[in-house]
Protein backbone atom coordinates (compact mmCIF):
# COMPACT_ATOMS: atom_id res chain seq x y z
CA UNK A 1 0.00 0.00 0.00
CA UNK A 2 1.31 3.37 -0.66
CA UNK A 3 1.35 5.40 2.05
CA UNK A 4 2.37 9.28 2.54
CA UNK A 5 4.00 10.30 6.15
CA UNK A 6 5.83 12.94 7.07
CA UNK A 7 8.97 11.98 8.48
CA UNK A 8 11.53 13.44 11.12
CA UNK A 9 14.65 14.96 9.96
CA UNK A 10 16.67 12.11 11.74
CA UNK A 11 16.16 9.65 9.40
CA UNK A 12 18.05 10.61 6.36
CA UNK A 13 20.92 12.78 5.85
CA UNK A 14 21.45 15.72 3.80
CA UNK A 15 24.65 14.80 2.80
CA UNK A 16 23.42 11.39 2.04
CA UNK A 17 20.95 13.47 -1.51
CA UNK A 18 22.87 13.90 -4.26
CA UNK A 19 21.40 16.99 -5.06
CA UNK A 20 21.86 18.45 -2.29
CA UNK A 21 25.58 17.24 -1.74
CA UNK A 22 28.46 19.72 -0.09
CA UNK A 23 25.74 22.24 1.06
CA UNK A 24 26.57 24.67 2.75
CA UNK A 25 24.28 25.03 5.29
CA UNK A 26 22.43 21.37 5.64
CA UNK A 27 20.49 22.45 8.37
CA UNK A 28 18.86 25.49 6.70
CA UNK A 29 17.62 22.82 3.57
CA UNK A 30 16.75 20.41 6.18
CA UNK A 31 14.67 22.34 7.61
CA UNK A 32 12.76 23.21 4.17
CA UNK A 33 12.31 19.65 3.55
CA UNK A 34 11.34 19.25 7.16
CA UNK A 35 7.75 18.90 5.47
CA UNK A 36 8.19 16.74 2.45
CA UNK A 37 6.00 13.63 2.60
CA UNK A 38 7.85 10.43 2.26
CA UNK A 39 6.33 8.01 0.13
CA UNK A 40 6.16 3.92 0.89
CA UNK A 41 6.38 2.28 -1.93
CA UNK A 42 6.00 -1.34 -2.44
CA UNK A 43 8.00 -3.60 -4.90
CA UNK A 44 6.07 -2.95 -8.52
CA UNK A 45 3.65 -0.12 -7.18
CA UNK A 46 3.79 3.11 -9.33
CA UNK A 47 5.82 5.90 -7.48
CA UNK A 48 4.14 8.63 -9.40
CA UNK A 49 1.26 8.82 -11.74
CA UNK A 50 3.00 10.73 -14.92
CA UNK A 51 1.50 14.22 -15.21
CA UNK A 52 2.68 15.94 -11.70
CA UNK A 53 5.83 17.85 -12.09
CA UNK A 54 7.56 16.86 -8.48
CA UNK A 55 10.64 15.79 -7.83
CA UNK A 56 11.28 12.18 -6.08
CA UNK A 57 14.63 11.70 -4.42
CA UNK A 58 14.69 8.05 -3.07
CA UNK A 59 15.73 7.52 0.21
CA UNK A 60 15.74 3.71 0.20
CA UNK A 61 14.75 0.91 -1.96
CA UNK A 62 15.56 1.02 -5.88
CA UNK A 63 13.34 2.72 -8.16
CA UNK A 64 12.67 2.11 -11.66
CA UNK A 65 11.73 5.17 -14.58
CA UNK A 66 10.53 4.22 -17.86
CA UNK A 67 10.71 7.53 -20.01
CA UNK A 68 7.96 7.64 -22.20
CA UNK A 69 7.91 7.50 -25.96
CA UNK A 70 6.44 10.85 -26.24
CA UNK A 71 9.25 12.76 -24.83
CA UNK A 72 11.10 11.82 -28.48
CA UNK A 73 14.37 11.90 -26.23
CA UNK A 74 15.62 9.13 -24.76
CA UNK A 75 12.25 6.96 -25.94
CA UNK A 76 11.85 4.02 -23.73
CA UNK A 77 14.87 3.82 -21.72
CA UNK A 78 14.86 2.34 -18.64
CA UNK A 79 17.09 3.54 -15.93
CA UNK A 80 18.15 2.62 -12.38
CA UNK A 81 17.57 5.06 -9.52
CA UNK A 82 19.42 4.27 -6.18
CA UNK A 83 19.48 5.84 -2.31
CA UNK A 84 20.62 9.02 -2.57
CA UNK A 85 19.51 9.97 -6.34
CA UNK A 86 16.06 11.69 -7.90
CA UNK A 87 13.91 11.73 -10.52
CA UNK A 88 12.04 14.37 -12.37
CA UNK A 89 14.07 17.67 -11.73
CA UNK A 90 13.45 18.44 -15.36
CA UNK A 91 9.95 18.21 -15.44
CA UNK A 92 10.36 20.51 -12.38
CA UNK A 93 12.20 22.92 -13.86
CA UNK A 94 10.71 22.66 -17.59
CA UNK A 95 7.45 22.94 -16.18
CA UNK A 96 6.54 20.60 -18.34
CA UNK A 97 4.43 17.55 -17.30
CA UNK A 98 6.27 14.22 -15.80
CA UNK A 99 6.28 11.63 -18.69
CA UNK A 100 8.23 8.71 -17.08
CA UNK A 101 6.91 6.29 -15.39
CA UNK A 102 8.59 5.49 -11.98
CA UNK A 103 7.94 1.92 -10.39
CA UNK A 104 9.42 0.57 -7.09
CA UNK A 105 11.77 -2.33 -7.87
CA UNK A 106 11.56 -3.02 -4.59
CA UNK A 107 10.39 -1.45 -1.18
CA UNK A 108 11.22 2.06 -1.31
CA UNK A 109 11.05 5.58 0.79
CA UNK A 110 10.66 8.45 -1.80
CA UNK A 111 10.74 11.75 -0.26
CA UNK A 112 8.16 14.07 -2.33
CA UNK A 113 9.76 17.89 -3.28
CA UNK A 114 6.79 19.72 -4.92
CA UNK A 115 8.03 21.78 -7.96
CA UNK A 116 7.75 25.29 -5.51
CA UNK A 117 9.86 23.86 -2.79
CA UNK A 118 12.64 22.83 -5.47
CA UNK A 119 12.84 26.73 -6.64
CA UNK A 120 13.14 27.62 -3.18
CA UNK A 121 15.78 25.48 -1.95
CA UNK A 122 17.61 27.13 -5.92
CA UNK A 123 16.98 30.76 -4.51
CA UNK A 124 18.53 29.74 -1.15
CA UNK A 125 21.00 27.13 -2.01
CA UNK A 126 23.69 27.78 -4.78
CA UNK A 127 25.04 24.39 -4.46
CA UNK A 128 21.84 23.04 -4.92
CA UNK A 129 21.50 25.04 -8.01
CA UNK A 130 25.32 23.65 -8.68
CA UNK A 131 24.38 19.99 -8.56
CA UNK A 132 21.42 20.42 -10.07
CA UNK A 133 23.16 21.59 -13.08
CA UNK A 134 25.79 19.16 -13.15
CA UNK A 135 23.29 16.87 -13.02
CA UNK A 136 20.93 17.89 -16.02
CA UNK A 137 24.19 17.96 -17.89
CA UNK A 138 25.29 14.77 -16.59
CA UNK A 139 21.78 13.49 -18.54
CA UNK A 140 22.28 15.79 -21.42
CA UNK A 141 25.45 13.96 -22.15
CA UNK A 142 23.71 10.57 -21.65
CA UNK A 143 20.78 10.82 -23.59
CA UNK A 144 22.79 11.92 -26.57
CA UNK A 145 25.16 9.31 -26.48
CA UNK A 146 22.11 6.95 -26.32
CA UNK A 147 20.76 9.01 -29.38
CA UNK A 148 24.16 8.73 -31.28
CA UNK A 149 23.79 4.82 -30.44
CA UNK A 150 20.80 4.23 -31.69
CA UNK A 151 21.56 6.41 -34.96
CA UNK A 152 24.01 4.28 -35.29
CA UNK A 153 22.38 1.11 -34.67
CA UNK A 154 19.60 2.04 -37.10
CA UNK A 155 21.81 2.88 -39.74
CA UNK A 156 23.16 -0.64 -39.42
CA UNK A 157 20.33 -2.22 -39.46
CA UNK A 158 18.64 0.41 -42.62
CA UNK A 159 21.68 -1.07 -44.37
CA UNK A 160 21.31 -4.26 -43.50
CA UNK A 161 17.78 -4.54 -44.84
CA UNK A 162 19.07 -3.15 -48.11
CA UNK A 163 21.50 -5.95 -48.65
CA UNK A 164 20.59 -9.41 -50.53
CA UNK A 165 21.39 -12.05 -47.86
CA UNK A 166 21.98 -14.75 -49.92
CA UNK A 167 24.70 -12.79 -52.72
CA UNK A 168 25.81 -10.06 -50.94
CA UNK A 169 24.45 -7.54 -53.43
CA UNK A 170 22.28 -4.51 -53.02
CA UNK A 171 18.37 -5.66 -53.15
CA UNK A 172 15.35 -4.69 -54.62
CA UNK A 173 15.03 -2.08 -51.45
CA UNK A 174 18.15 -0.27 -52.24
CA UNK A 175 17.14 -0.13 -56.15
CA UNK A 176 13.90 1.21 -55.27
CA UNK A 177 15.64 3.86 -52.94
CA UNK A 178 18.25 4.75 -55.07
CA UNK A 179 17.64 4.24 -58.65
CA UNK A 180 15.22 7.65 -58.99
CA UNK A 181 17.90 9.66 -57.90
CA UNK A 182 20.77 8.42 -59.83
CA UNK A 183 18.44 8.80 -62.56
CA UNK A 184 17.88 12.57 -61.92
CA UNK A 185 21.28 12.92 -61.22
CA UNK A 186 21.63 11.56 -64.97
CA UNK A 187 19.10 13.69 -66.24
CA UNK A 188 20.78 16.83 -64.21
CA UNK A 189 24.13 16.37 -65.27
CA UNK A 190 24.02 14.76 -68.77
CA UNK A 191 25.79 12.53 -68.14
CA UNK A 192 24.93 8.88 -68.83
CA UNK A 193 24.10 6.18 -66.97
CA UNK A 194 24.41 2.28 -67.94
CA UNK A 195 22.11 -0.37 -66.55
CA UNK A 196 22.96 -4.08 -67.50
CA UNK A 197 20.17 -6.60 -66.76
CA UNK A 198 21.42 -10.06 -66.15
CA UNK A 199 19.86 -13.83 -65.90
CA UNK A 200 21.08 -16.98 -65.24
CA UNK A 201 20.68 -18.92 -68.29
CA UNK A 202 18.35 -22.35 -67.69
CA UNK A 203 18.93 -22.20 -64.01
CA UNK A 204 15.72 -23.82 -63.34
CA UNK A 205 17.34 -26.75 -64.60
CA UNK A 206 20.81 -26.25 -63.03
CA UNK A 207 18.48 -26.69 -59.78
CA UNK A 208 16.33 -29.43 -61.01
CA UNK A 209 19.69 -31.48 -61.88
CA UNK A 210 21.79 -30.19 -58.90
CA UNK A 211 19.31 -29.28 -56.17
CA UNK A 212 18.39 -26.11 -54.88
CA UNK A 213 21.66 -25.82 -52.45
CA UNK A 214 23.85 -25.99 -55.10
CA UNK A 215 21.85 -23.59 -57.20
CA UNK A 216 22.26 -20.96 -54.57
CA UNK A 217 26.30 -21.82 -54.66
CA UNK A 218 25.88 -20.97 -58.35
CA UNK A 219 24.10 -17.11 -57.27
CA UNK A 220 26.58 -17.03 -55.07
CA UNK A 221 29.05 -17.36 -57.77
CA UNK A 222 27.71 -15.53 -60.49
CA UNK A 223 27.30 -12.70 -57.57
CA UNK A 224 30.89 -12.58 -57.04
CA UNK A 225 31.91 -12.67 -60.87
CA UNK A 226 29.91 -9.22 -60.33
CA UNK A 227 31.03 -7.49 -57.27
CA UNK A 228 34.37 -8.89 -58.54
CA UNK A 229 34.62 -7.17 -61.38
CA UNK A 230 33.22 -3.85 -61.03
CA UNK A 231 34.87 -0.28 -60.58
CA UNK A 232 33.82 1.00 -57.18
CA UNK A 233 31.36 3.51 -58.32
CA UNK A 234 29.15 1.06 -59.88
CA UNK A 235 26.84 -1.07 -58.45
CA UNK A 236 25.54 -4.59 -58.45
CA UNK A 237 21.87 -6.04 -57.22
CA UNK A 238 20.15 -8.72 -57.00
CA UNK A 239 17.00 -7.77 -58.88
CA UNK A 240 14.75 -10.84 -58.02
CA UNK A 241 15.52 -14.83 -58.03
CA UNK A 242 18.31 -15.55 -60.74
CA UNK A 243 17.96 -11.99 -62.13
CA UNK A 244 20.64 -9.19 -61.30
CA UNK A 245 21.84 -5.97 -62.46
CA UNK A 246 24.49 -3.34 -63.02
CA UNK A 247 24.73 -0.41 -62.54
CA UNK A 248 27.41 2.02 -64.47
CA UNK A 249 27.10 5.85 -63.74
CA UNK A 250 28.62 7.71 -66.20
CA UNK A 251 29.05 5.15 -68.89
CA UNK A 252 28.69 5.68 -72.52
CA UNK A 253 26.90 2.00 -74.12
CA UNK A 254 29.95 1.05 -75.87
CA UNK A 255 32.16 1.07 -72.55
CA UNK A 256 28.73 -0.82 -71.18
CA UNK A 257 28.59 -3.30 -73.46
CA UNK A 258 32.09 -4.01 -73.45
CA UNK A 259 32.18 -4.42 -69.75
CA UNK A 260 28.65 -6.40 -70.35
CA UNK A 261 31.03 -8.64 -72.29
CA UNK A 262 33.84 -8.93 -69.69
CA UNK A 263 31.48 -9.73 -67.39
CA UNK A 264 30.05 -12.69 -69.27
CA UNK A 265 33.40 -14.06 -69.96
CA UNK A 266 34.02 -14.18 -66.61
CA UNK A 267 30.68 -15.78 -65.74
CA UNK A 268 31.50 -18.90 -68.11
CA UNK A 269 34.60 -19.45 -66.30
CA UNK A 270 33.60 -18.60 -63.01
CA UNK A 271 33.65 -22.05 -60.84
CA UNK A 272 31.09 -22.98 -58.89
CA UNK A 273 31.45 -25.90 -55.91
CA UNK A 274 28.23 -27.73 -54.08
CA UNK A 275 28.05 -27.89 -50.19
CA UNK A 276 30.61 -31.18 -50.19
CA UNK A 277 33.17 -28.54 -52.72
CA UNK A 278 32.14 -31.29 -55.50
CA UNK A 279 32.67 -29.11 -58.20
CA UNK A 280 29.62 -28.42 -60.61
CA UNK A 281 29.18 -27.54 -64.03
CA UNK A 282 29.94 -24.13 -65.11
CA UNK A 283 26.79 -21.46 -65.21
CA UNK A 284 26.02 -19.19 -68.06
CA UNK A 285 24.34 -15.92 -68.40
CA UNK A 286 22.83 -13.76 -70.82
CA UNK A 287 23.40 -9.80 -70.78
CA UNK A 288 20.84 -6.81 -71.32
CA UNK A 289 22.63 -3.47 -72.01
CA UNK A 290 20.85 -0.22 -71.99
CA UNK A 291 21.55 3.50 -71.07
CA UNK A 292 19.40 6.35 -70.41
CA UNK A 293 17.80 8.01 -73.01
CA UNK A 294 16.53 11.83 -72.27
CA UNK A 295 13.01 12.20 -71.04
CA UNK A 296 13.28 8.14 -69.61
CA UNK A 297 12.26 7.31 -66.40
CA UNK A 298 14.38 4.33 -64.43
CA UNK A 299 11.42 2.12 -65.31
CA UNK A 300 11.64 2.58 -68.71
CA UNK A 301 15.52 1.84 -69.06
CA UNK A 302 14.73 -0.91 -66.98
CA UNK A 303 12.57 -2.29 -69.98
CA UNK A 304 14.77 -1.53 -72.21
CA UNK A 305 17.32 -3.29 -70.74
CA UNK A 306 14.64 -6.24 -70.22
CA UNK A 307 13.78 -6.05 -73.73
CA UNK A 308 17.76 -6.16 -74.65
CA UNK A 309 17.82 -9.27 -72.28
CA UNK A 310 15.55 -10.98 -73.85
CA UNK A 311 16.82 -10.24 -77.34
CA UNK A 312 20.06 -11.83 -75.72
CA UNK A 313 18.70 -14.68 -75.04
CA UNK A 314 16.44 -15.30 -78.13
CA UNK A 315 19.64 -15.15 -79.88
CA UNK A 316 21.31 -18.43 -78.05
CA UNK A 317 22.10 -17.07 -74.04
CA UNK A 318 25.74 -16.72 -73.14
CA UNK A 319 25.82 -13.50 -74.48
CA UNK A 320 25.34 -10.05 -74.71
CA UNK A 321 22.52 -7.75 -76.24
CA UNK A 322 22.05 -3.79 -76.41
P1 LIG B 1 16.37 -18.92 -68.94
O1 LIG B 1 17.66 -19.28 -69.54
O2 LIG B 1 15.31 -18.67 -69.96
O3 LIG B 1 16.51 -17.77 -68.00
O4 LIG B 1 15.87 -20.17 -68.08
P2 LIG B 1 15.73 -20.26 -66.53
O5 LIG B 1 15.48 -21.69 -66.18
O6 LIG B 1 16.89 -19.64 -65.87
O7 LIG B 1 14.52 -19.29 -66.28
P3 LIG B 1 13.32 -19.29 -65.33
O8 LIG B 1 12.98 -17.88 -65.01
O9 LIG B 1 12.23 -20.13 -65.91
O10 LIG B 1 13.84 -19.97 -64.00
C1 LIG B 1 14.50 -19.30 -63.03
C2 LIG B 1 14.81 -20.29 -61.96
O11 LIG B 1 15.72 -19.74 -61.04
C3 LIG B 1 13.61 -20.70 -61.17
C4 LIG B 1 14.17 -21.04 -59.82
O12 LIG B 1 14.26 -22.42 -59.66
C5 LIG B 1 15.57 -20.46 -59.87
N1 LIG B 1 15.81 -19.57 -58.75
C6 LIG B 1 15.33 -18.33 -58.56
N2 LIG B 1 15.78 -17.85 -57.38
C7 LIG B 1 16.56 -18.79 -56.82
C8 LIG B 1 17.31 -18.89 -55.61
O13 LIG B 1 17.35 -17.98 -54.79
N3 LIG B 1 18.00 -20.02 -55.39
C9 LIG B 1 17.99 -21.05 -56.27
N4 LIG B 1 18.70 -22.13 -55.98
N5 LIG B 1 17.30 -20.99 -57.40
C10 LIG B 1 16.59 -19.89 -57.68
MG1 LIG C 1 14.66 -15.33 -64.77
MG1 LIG D 1 17.18 -17.54 -66.07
Amino acid sequence: MKQISTFGLSSYRISDLQLLRNSDDDAAVAKMLAHCPIMQVEADEAVAESGRARLYILLRGALSVTNDTRTGMADGTVSKILPGESVGEQSVLDEETNLAHITALEQSEVLVVEADLVWQLIDESNVLARNLLRLLSFRIRAANAQLRRRQKLGEFYRQLSMIDGLTGLYNRAWLNDLLPTMVATAHGSNAPLALIMIDLDHFKKFNDSHGHVAGDEALRAAAQVLSGALRPTDFAVRYGGEEMMVLLPDTSDKVAVSVAERLCERMRQAKVFGDMRQPLPHITASFGVAVLQPQQSEQDLIQAADAALYRAKENGRNQVAA
